[in-house]
């Protein structure tokens, strides 16, 4: 089944808001089952969504419009869709009480115009509306639906997942459900090379790389009858993943997070922690500290971004940055050596490196960064070499120090248990 989005909002095309609704309903769609291969943005003008609507509803099955259900006259969805539907608008009686009720619950009185918010199309689907005083529509023809919803996200997104994807799912009469796996460490490329067999032979469950910063997210799609014959489907699938790439993958629950991941494991091992960062000027803390519960295992973080702090706070020696410069394997060991001795924290990670866009030499590009981590003594230190600009360079080394944590943390203690065999 295909569905078609269109926004309407002459505040869309100016740019002066962002389309946040396009870019929700498609996932969302897509989630159902839904396939879009058209989305239209137009202005509060008649005519043009007229046309755009009609075009609409000659190719697509399900046509969502969203925006242009306020009380004001530029607010035309509704009019423009009852035309082009062949329906008559109607008062809605229910929808009439409640925004009576809406005012009321206010202290307020309603407006003439907020009267024309209680016509709908006659024979259509009332959507009610918590959040706002518009409700939203579906109108049923011969050819396709057509669903009206209102323009603001906080009104739109729960009346989406509140009444439009139950009625969507009756009309897909499948269900849809994905699982992601997500893997840290290995680029996109490596990634899609090491599953390209799966890809090239699914058909159901599906599964999609997706590249993030320092990860990628595979997502395996599988549809049915119900969410447990889909879940079935997609059981071996994420078993194959499991036995294909190990410690790589830090979740297959799609709300955790890689810093969430390494907290967890913080904790789990009852293991303090802190960090000296100069680059990232305090990214990794600030992304450790964003999981709930790590005030347990965190103990403090240093943004040491000039060579005295690094020198006065950490106790890295002079020699060292100026034989090797401040954007060294050595000065990264020091630092973490300084958080040892500072903090006493099981787990201490220093970060050191050339953001950009100044302070590049020809040994020294813009992106190089080295990371150190200690754990429980054993030093690590790595060298990174990342190719964007200042923004995305201090993003990638603050994922690539959660990363290597991680990954030091899984090793220390493998080893532990390899030694004790
Ligand atoms: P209202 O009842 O508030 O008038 P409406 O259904 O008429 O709502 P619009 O007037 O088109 O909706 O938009 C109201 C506000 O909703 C906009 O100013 C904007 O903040 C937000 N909005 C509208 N469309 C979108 C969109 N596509 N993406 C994100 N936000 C949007």
């Amino acid at each position: 089944m295909t569905v078609e989005l269109i926004c309407v909002g002459t505040e869309l095309l100016l740019g002066n808001i962002v389309n946040t609704n396009a870019a929700y309903l498609a996932e969302k769609c897509a989630g159902l089952g839904l396939t879009c291969y058209f989305q239209s943005v137009v202005g509060d003008n008649e005519e043009r969504l007229t046309m755009v609507l009609n075009t609409a509803m000659e190719r697509s099955d399900i046509i969502i419009l969203s925006g242009g259900l306020g009380p004001t006259e530029d607010d035309l969805t509704k009019e423009v869709a009852a035309k082009v539907c062949g329906k008559k608008l109607v008062m809605d009686e229910h929808s009439k009480k409640r925004i009576e009720k809406f005012f009321a619950q206010r202290g307020k009185e309603p407006t003439e115009n907020n009267w024309k918010q209680a016509k709908v199309p006659k024979g259509a689907i009332v959507l009610d509306n918590d959040n706002g005083t518009a409700p939203g529509i579906i109108v049923e023809t011969k050819n396709a639906k057509v669903i009206l919803l209102p323009g603001p996200p906080n009104e739109l997104i729960p009346m989406f997942e509140e009444s439009v994807t139950p009625y969507l799912q009756k009309l897909t009469k499948e269900v849809i459900v994905s699982q992601t796996v997500k893997i840290c460490g290995a680029g996109e490329s490596e990634v899609e090379t090491r599953v390209i067999d799966l890809i090239d032979k699914q058909t159901n469950p599906t599964i999609a790389t997706y590249a993030k910063t320092g990860e990628v997210h595979i997502r395996v799609t599988a549809s049915a009858e119900n969410e447990k014959d889909a879940n079935k489907l997609i059981k071996p699938m994420v078993k194959e993943l499991k036995s294909r790439f190990g410690n790589e993958i830090y979740t297959t629950d799609v709300n955790t997070t890689l810093e969430k991941a390494v907290v967890d494991l913080l904790i789990a091992n009852n293991l303090t922690f802190t960090c000296a960062e100069s680059c990232t000027g305090g990214m990794l803390a600030a992304r450790l500290i964003n999981v709930p519960g790590v005030s347990d295992v965190i103990k403090s973080g240093y943004v040491t971004y000039s060579n005295k702090a690094k020198r006065k706070i950490l106790g890295v020696k002079k020699t060292t940055l100026q034989k090797y410069g401040a954007v060294s394997p050595q000065t990264a060991e020091e630092m973490v050596k300084g958080l040892k001795l500072i903090a006493k924290s099981d787990v201490a990670v220093s970060i050191t490196g050339i953001a950009g866009p100044d302070g590049a030499t020809e040994e020294k590009p813009v992106g190089l960064v080295y990371i150190a981590c200690m754990v429980k003594g054993n030093i690590t230190v790595k060298e990174y070499h990342f190719q964007g600009n200042r923004a995305k360079n201090r993003e990638a080394a603050t994922s690539a120090a959660l990363i290597l944590m991680r990954t030091c943390i899984l090793e220390y203690f493998s080893k532990m248990t390899f030694g004790k065999k």
